[in-house]
């Protein structure tokens, strides 16, 4: 366990929130709508992105559980469909919220055609680490990255796919280009720490953010203590909705990005909530994600302006759910596990 004298101690006991108070599954049942939107791009090996969208007394709330979730795991997003729907969010500190652009692993060559589809980039993530790619085209993508935006905050985020001793070659190399952070470097926790151990060792200004080790809420805490991390990448649904995440960032004691989790803009709210919500807001979310979809559920989407979301709320469109409706036979399926999630849920 590598000493970490930087980190402050964790000086909130974990909190048990009082359990969300769950409307019963009829009412639950009569507010669902199964929508399947198409995706511009393949994600997660998906070109249709089906969720289950409630409509409460509050507002819409999304229950996007992927499909192969086991019901506990569902349980946090249905969770978190609940509160916006039927609770509301927490009382907004600001009302505009930064988003990054993002550039894939493109050749260099395409990356000024990709980021002329943002408007004003005051932050972007860049793709790293891809299957089949070299350092050397890691490296390419950047320096064209940062000869378009010589005072972007640049981030990059390789999804855990370098082991620790090409994540220190790679991030040393490309710290050149000045990076704001580095995202989840390597698949575990204990990598992410010795990955960061060592490149401070060596005095080399790359922060570490942990993404893909943040999905459960004793992730957090487990990142902090083992001092994998300068900051947390959170999710709203995952992690079980808007308050519940708020109260996982204040017991990790790290900075929090706001991500989102290939949401419509109704799921894309609740992120925004918590970016509003959060006592500090010091890098750009990455919640310009509703662009992914060639259609949302709402004709006043939750897209950047500028490089910012503006906070408002989202009311899905009747002829859209109806236009993007899923098949009857994906309906049946989707009310069947509300059923079974609800089942978990009020037996806690
Ligand atoms: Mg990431």
């Amino acid at each position: 366990m590598p000493a970490d004298d930087a980190l402050p101690p964790l000086r909130v006991p974990p909190l048990e929130l009082p359990p969300l108070e769950l409307p019963p599954l009829d009412e639950l049942l009569a507010a669902a709508h199964v929508v399947s939107l198409p995706m511009r791009v393949k994600f997660r090996g998906i070109l249709e992105r089906e969720v289950m969208l409630l409509h409460g007394p509050v507002g819409w709330g999304e229950f996007g559980a992927f499909p192969e979730y086991a019901n506990a795991e569902a349980a946090r997003w249905l969770a978190s469909a609940v509160e916006a729907g039927w609770h509301g969010f927490p009382e907004p500190l600001r009302t505009s919220i930064p988003v990054n652009a993002t550039v894939p692993a493109v050749s260099a060559d395409r990356v000024p055609e990709i980021l002329a589809r943002f408007g004003r980039v005051d932050a972007v993530k860049v793709k790293v680490a891809e299957r089949g790619q070299t350092l050397d085209d890691d490296a390419a993508r950047l320096a064209a990255v940062r000869s378009a935006l010589p005072d972007a905050a640049i981030r990059v985020d390789a999804n855990g796919g370098w082991e620790v001793r090409q994540a220190i070659e790679a991030l040393t190399r490309l710290a050149a280009v000045g990076l704001e952070y580095a995202e989840q470097p390597v698949p575990t926790i204990e990598g992410l720490a010795e990955v960061r151990r060592q490149l401070r060792a060596a005095g080399t200004p790359v922060l570490i953010a942990a993404d893909e080790s943040v999905r459960k809420e004793s992730d957090p805490l487990r990142v902090a203590r083992a001092g994998a991390a300068d900051l947390i990448v959170v999710k709203v649904a995952p992690l079980g909705g808007v308050r519940r995440a708020l109260d996982i960032v204040a017991q990790a004691g790290l900075p929090a990005v706001v991500s989102s989790a290939l949401d419509t803009s109704v799921g894309i709210r609740a992120g925004l909530a918590l970016a509003a919500a959060l006592p500090d807001l010091p890098y750009a979310c990455g919640l310009g994600t509703v662009s992914l979809f060639q259609s949302d559920v709402t004709t006043d989407p939750l897209v950047a302006d500028d490089g910012a979301i503006r906070l408002r709320d989202v009311h899905a469109d009747a002829g859209l759910l109806e236009q993007f409706a899923a098949s009857a036979e994906r309906r049946v399926w989707w009310l069947d596990r509300l059923r079974r999630v609800h089942a978990l849920l009020a037996s806690h």
